[in-house]
């Protein structure tokens, strides 16, 4: 069999070895229902399997501290709070005591209303949390029809292979034996589902969202797997495994390479300093976006704290989140972005009605300026953490020019009360808004006059001034950052940003892109936020490419009429400073394949 499928690269390293397939499955549960006079007993059972699947994780999670870190650890809690979910587990217990259903019975309905309520938000981090909500319903089941199976490898083999399989969890993950598992290829997933963090703290090279490859091979067929790139090929040319063997030595050099970037300054080479600071979506990422040479966070995703939620985050809880982060970075700026709700993500005690076009609904600043109890518990608690650095408040999807004025006027009562309950803040923080609208572009100068700084939210920028939806995997192609409205837009929101003196940094995708940064840095951006996983990458191409050459190049670009165009002016202009083979992602490509 021969075949090449490109999926997400979601765990660098080159690997070559047989495949092996592997089916798991969530346990059947057999339609049992129960006397009422059983109902008592059942729901004591339900009660001994979540104490017994809660007492599992924990012993896992516990196993993973100790192994790989207390970051990679907490990515088990999650499933430990659904464990304690009084909605899931009272929903449970009203179906055995309603309609007389074994407790095994129950809880797979109550899981699959959950579900199927995620499915529907579409939102890539909601759709990871599904593969969590998997491994704890699996466990749950398997406590209550007293099945055992083992966790991770399903079965012995004496020879390394690479693992193929339509989806892992993260429990299954992280006992995977990396001296075995060679490689993980799975059909579902994206690179921030929990076993893909996992796979790259284990160092088992990784490509996720590969469809349906585990229907189509077969166990025992040879393969090469190419992390960095994420590209799979079943069957290789004897050429094919020369080429990807010396690619394999070039990467090692080349990550080697990477890792020592991290203590080096970011600075071009006609010595204009650039900021580097990372996106973060937990608390916990701060340490690993400190130890990618991160100079701040540009942008704290604060979802986490609402997203499948059934009650208003405490701000206390809150409060600690924020310090957390800018405890890490005690002399670098904290952008923490005012929570992003609404469209695809996923606010349950908000009750959000159903809306026939959520991406222009009820989305960002508009929610938050509507529910003013939640807002204001978030406001507050930012506050509280601008005592302990260098804090900015940054407001996503913003349009209007009132939006600001409300959210600060917002701000002061806010400082008013904390000053009268004697709760320390610092009065010099910064408020400044996420340009990711067309009109907010076309008022930034008007903007710019209540707005502390901008932020470019490139992926959401670019989705609504071509009208492609971001997640829509039908229209994938059709997502062009470099279209020359997008470029235009980019262009006329620094120039705003550079008349009224204040700072235009970039937080969306397109900076973690080197044609993308290479555009930018022409364009005159010179701080950027990415997720630290390509903030060596990223820092590579600052360091390489000198900002006159990117200016001019970027003049072209900008005359281009197609995206296509644009971005083979960007890409014959870095070719010049930089080979971008090795970088992760497309670029990196074996030469001359073509992927089905
Ligand atoms: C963006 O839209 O580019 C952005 C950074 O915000 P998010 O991806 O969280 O919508
Ligand atoms: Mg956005």
């Amino acid at each position: 069999m021969r075949l090449i499928k490109d999926g997400t690269a979601a765990s660098p390293g080159i690997v070559e070895g047989p495949l092996r397939v592997v089916h798991w499955e969530v346990p059947r549960v057999p339609h049992e229902t129960i006397e009422a006079g059983a109902v008592e007993a059942e729901l004591a059972r339900l009660d001994e399997a979540v104490a017994r699947a809660t007492e599992e994780i924990a012993a896992i999670k516990t196993q993973t501290e100790e192994r790989l870190g207390s970051v990679q650890a907490q990515i088990f809690d999650p499933q430990l709070l659904m464990l304690q979910d009084e909605e899931l587990l009272e929903g449970t217990r009203a179906y055995v005591r309603d309609n007389h259903i074994s407790a095994a019975r129950a809880f797979e309905l109550k899981v699959l209303e959950f579900r199927s309520e995620w499915r529907r938000t579409g939102h890539p981090m909601v759709l990871d949390r599904l593969n969590d909500l998997l491994d704890m319903e699996t466990r749950v089941l398997r406590a209550l029809l007293d099945l055992d199976g083992p966790d991770g490898e399903p079965d012995e083999a004496d020879q390394g292979y690479i693992l193929v399989a339509r989806d892992l969890t993260p429990s299954m993950t992280v006992q995977l034996d990396p001296q075995r598992i060679l490689g993980i290829a799975v059909d579902a997933g994206s690179r921030t589902s929990h076993s893909a963090i996992l796979a790259r703290a284990l160092h088992i090279p990784a490509i996720v969202g590969l469809r349906d490859f585990s229907e189509i091979v077969e166990s025992g067929h040879p393969a090469i797997l190419d992390g960095r790139a994420g590209r799979i090929i079943v069957g290789p040319t004897e050429h094919e495994r020369t080429v990807y063997r010396e690619r394999d030595i070039r990467v090692h050099e080349w990550e080697r390479e990477l890792l020592q970037l991290a203590d080096l300054p970011a600075v071009t080479p006609d010595r204009q300093p650039i900021l580097l600071r990372a996106n973060i979506d937990l608390p916990g990422d701060a340490e690993d976006a400190l130890e990618h040479g991160a100079q701040g966070i540009g942008l704290f995703r604060t979802e986490f704290l609402v997203v499948g939620r059934s009650q208003y985050p405490e701000e206390e809880e809150q409060y600690r989140a924020y310090r957390h982060a800018t405890e890490v970075f005690p002399d670098d700026a904290v952008y923490i972005r005012t929570f992003d709700l609404g469209g695809d993500k996923y606010p349950r005690f908000l009750e959000m009605p159903p809306e026939e076009n959520p991406f222009l609904g009820w989305r960002g600043i508009r929610v938050c300026l509507d529910v003013p109890d939640l807002f204001r518990g978030q406001l507050r608690a930012i506050l509280r953490a601008t005592a302990h650095g260098d804090v900015r408040i940054m407001l996503p999807m913003v349009n209007e020019i009132e939006e600001v004025t409300r959210t600060r006027a917002m701000l002061e009562e806010e400082e008013d009360r904390l000053r009268a309950e004697g709760l320390p803040y610092n009065a010099g923080y910064k408020v400044g808004i996420m340009v990711e609208t067309p009109a907010a572009v076309l008022t930034a100068t008007n903007l710019a006059r209540h707005a502390d700084f901008f932020s470019i939210g490139t992926n959401d920028l670019t989705q609504y001034t071509l009208a492609v939806d971001r997640g829509n995997a039908r229209l994938g192609a059709r997502f062009k950052p470099f279209h020359p409205a997008v470029l235009e837009l980019m262009r006329r929101t620094v120039g705003a940003g550079r008349e009224a003196g204040i700072e235009v940094s970039v937080c969306g995708d397109l900076a973690a892109n080197p044609l993308g940064l290479f555009l930018l840095l022409g364009l005159g951006v010179t701080a950027f936020s990415v997720s630290s996983g390509v903030l060596p990458e990223v820092k590579k191409v600052a360091r390489a490419v000198p900002i006159a050459g990117a200016r001019s190049c970027v003049e072209e670009a900008l005359e281009a009429r197609t995206a296509e165009a644009a971005a083979a002016v960007l890409m014959e202009g870095i070719n010049q400073h930089l080979d971008l083979a090795l970088f992760s992602g497309r670029w990196s490509l074996a030469p001359d394949e073509e992927a089905s």
